[in-house]
């Protein structure tokens, strides 16, 4: 049976990714190697990287004075690479989970990290607006995407300082204006590829303006300056993230992709908002486009178990809600096909006219 697979993250690749990197594993570029052995200094493995980062640079539009990195440690190790590199004194985070919450902690390790406003109050169900920001903050840091609880910062925050984002799970998912941030980072294991490679976008001119002495690994100068490849660069998984980039590219760019998003969200959520043993957990003005969380209504509370094994049935995988949420998560992800959707649509109609 066709699986559909609404998996939060590691979650969907295209089908290209997974074919050409089934490929790569037996023969790498005609070299008679598997990908997985072969020198990540060899001329072929570079012009992996190299095309990486240029179709990076093409298809966000990444403005001149910008490095685009591949690193190993996960968006967790850029909780901490953020502030060790950027925070001198003082900087001002959104609390919209607990990803901003790992955000939050490891800054403080590093300066103050002031919590300007929080959604913590109802669960996250929402993003906080009309917060000040301190005027001495360094930066604001913020999750574009809670991908635990379906919200989504959709438009670049209006304010004085650069600013910096957890962009995990929205990553390359809609256009946005690059020049506004000194670091964007993002965990490949949502949008682009396999686990085991983060992608660091950052303004070289911000790196280099704390005192404190760096340890090499962590610095971002040491990365930039060595073009990801200081030491061994997870090499299958970058691999992997090209052929996602080629795909985007093949299909017109992120604003393609972006109304694709757009589209494949509306089915969702009108089915949710139209379907009576369903309700959405976000609230409407800040539902994610990525991560569609929904709850049995109370009236039918007794079924989620039974949808559960319903949908199973049908081959759609992946959409129990994360624990501190409950109920349903369907992440819907840059790769995931609109026949995908509608599967998971037709389940719930179809659920519905059972009961
Ligand atoms: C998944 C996720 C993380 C954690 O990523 P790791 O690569 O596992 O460290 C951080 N932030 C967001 C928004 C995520 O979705």
């Amino acid at each position: 049976m066709k699986k559909h697979n609404f998996y939060a993250g590691p979650s969907i690749l295209s089908p290209y990714t997974i074919e050409e990197t089934a490929k790569a594993v037996n023969d790498f570029a005609g070299t008679g190697l598997s990908i997985l052995e072969i020198s990540h200094r060899s001329k072929q493995f570079m012009s992996v990287i190299e095309e990486a980062e240029a179709l990076m640079k093409e298809l966000l539009e990444i403005p001149e004075g910008y490095a685009v990195l591949f690193l190993g440690g996960g968006a967790s190790m850029q909780f901490c690479m953020t502030a060790f590199n950027m925070l001198e004194n003082k900087a001002a985070f959104l609390e919209t989970g607990t990803w901003a919450k790992n955000a939050i902690k490891e800054a403080k390790f590093f300066g103050d990290a002031v919590i300007v406003a929080s959604s913590a109050d109802k669960n996250f169900s929402y993003i906080p607006k009309g917060f000040t920001i301190p005027d001495d903050c360094e930066y604001f840091h913020y999750t574009s995407n809670n991908t635990i609880y379906g919200t989504q910062t959709y438009d670049t925050p209006q304010v004085k300082m650069p600013l910096i984002c957890d962009m995990s799970s929205d990553f390359m998912s809609h256009p946005i204006d690059i020049s506004k941030y000194d670091v964007i980072y993002a965990g490949a294991q949502k949008n682009l590829g396999p686990a085991g490679v983060t992608i660091v976008i950052v303004k070289e001119s911000a790196c280099g303006r704390v005192t404190r002495k760096i340890p090499t690994m962590l610095d971002y100068k040491t990365h930039i300056s060595k073009d990801s490849m200081f030491n061994t660069p997870p090499v299958l998984p970058i691999y992997s993230c090209l052929m996602t980039l080629r795909w985007y590219k093949s299909l017109g760019g992120i604003k393609e992709v972006e109304k694709m998003n757009i589209a494949k969200a509306k089915v969702l959520y009108d089915e949710i908002d139209r379907n009576k043993l369903f309700v959405g957990t976000a609230v409407k003005e800040d539902r994610s486009l990525m991560n569609v969380c929904f709850v049995m209504n109370p009236e039918y509370k007794d079924l989620e178990a039974e949808f559960l094994d319903f949908a199973t049935t049908k081959g759609i995988v992946g959409i129990k809600g994360h624990r501190s949420v409950g109920g349903f998560r369907a992440s819907i992800y840059n790769a995931m096909p609109i026949e995908s959707v509608n599967a998971l649509v037709e389940s719930m109609q179809e659920f519905e006219k059972l009961h």
